[in-house]
């Protein structure tokens, strides 16, 4: 509460094509460096939550009609979503969207898409910063395409590392993955976290893995938060045991 968070949506509305109302005034903060989940059955607006806060909302005729998004202190809502990039925010969609008909490399030097040419020689450091963090990717010198699932999702973070964000909204990650890949990501995840400082809102299904990364969680039910606190708190709490845990 004393460190100002570096994003906060407060109190947002969405709506769809004009009348499918799917967000009903959801209000969340995160703070800096930190990781903070979003959790919540299918259909409850977790992706359209994140897309209203990339800017992404637009190219599906959705819109915000009331509230606000504030990144750093300043509104970002109705910015194209290129202009949201250039703030700093990153997003990773989920099924990890990653271009099957380029190579690794050509994929990560799109994440750097609006960094300026003079960036040219940090660039290339960062590529060599990724594939320490994620070696195989080094390695698969082939077509996106032809990558194992786990190695597309690594990819795909590995692109938005590229564009050096602020913070970097990641829809699902371990969606397809197998256990072992899930916690090899999730233990990647942390580590960012912690070598670059970087902020993380995490959209999960898993909510178990979620609750053991992030240091705050929310859980959304029709389109707002119903429940909100530490990630310790939340894995205690009964209810979240019941519907999220699976009974554990
Ligand atoms: P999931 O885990 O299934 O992705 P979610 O919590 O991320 O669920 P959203 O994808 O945000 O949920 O969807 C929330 C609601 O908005 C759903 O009822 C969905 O049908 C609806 N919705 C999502 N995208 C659109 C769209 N482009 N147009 C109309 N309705 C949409």
């Amino acid at each position: 509460p004393s460190v100002r968070p570096l994003l906060a949506v407060n109190n947002i509305e969405v709506v769809y094509a004009d009348v499918i109302l799917v967000l009903r005034g959801l209000s969340l903060a995160v703070p800096p460096g930190q990781i903070v989940a979003l959790l919540g059955a299918n259909g409850a607006g977790k992706s359209t939550t994140l897309k209203a806060i990339s800017g992404l909302l637009k190219t599906e005729d959705g819109a915000i009609t009331r509230g606000e998004v504030l990144f750093d202190g300043q509104p970002i809502q109705g910015l194209e979503p290129e202009a949201i990039v250039r703030r700093g925010i990153f997003q990773v969609m989920e099924g990890r969207r990653i271009i099957a008909d380029m190579t690794c490399l050509e994929n990560l030097r799109l994440g750097a898409f609006t960094r300026p040419r003079a960036d040219r020689g940090r660039i290339a450091a960062d590529i060599d910063m990724v594939y320490q963090y994620f070696p195989r990717l080094k390695e698969r010198t082939g077509l996106a395409g032809y990558l194992s699932g786990g190695e597309q999702q690594m990819l795909a973070i590995g692109r938005a590392l590229m564009a050096k964000p602020k913070l970097i909204l990641m829809d699902e990650p371990s969606m397809g993955l197998s256990p072992f890949l899930v916690q090899e990501v999730f233990h990647i995840i942390r580590q960012l976290v912690a070598d670059l400082g970087v902020t993380i809102l995490l959209v999960e299904q898993n909510a178990r893995m979620a609750l053991q990364v992030a240091s705050y969680g929310y859980i959304m039910e029709r389109g707002k938060v119903v429940l909100d606190g530490t990630a310790d708190a939340l894995a205690q709490n009964e209810d979240v045991k019941e519907f999220y845990l699976g009974g554990g």
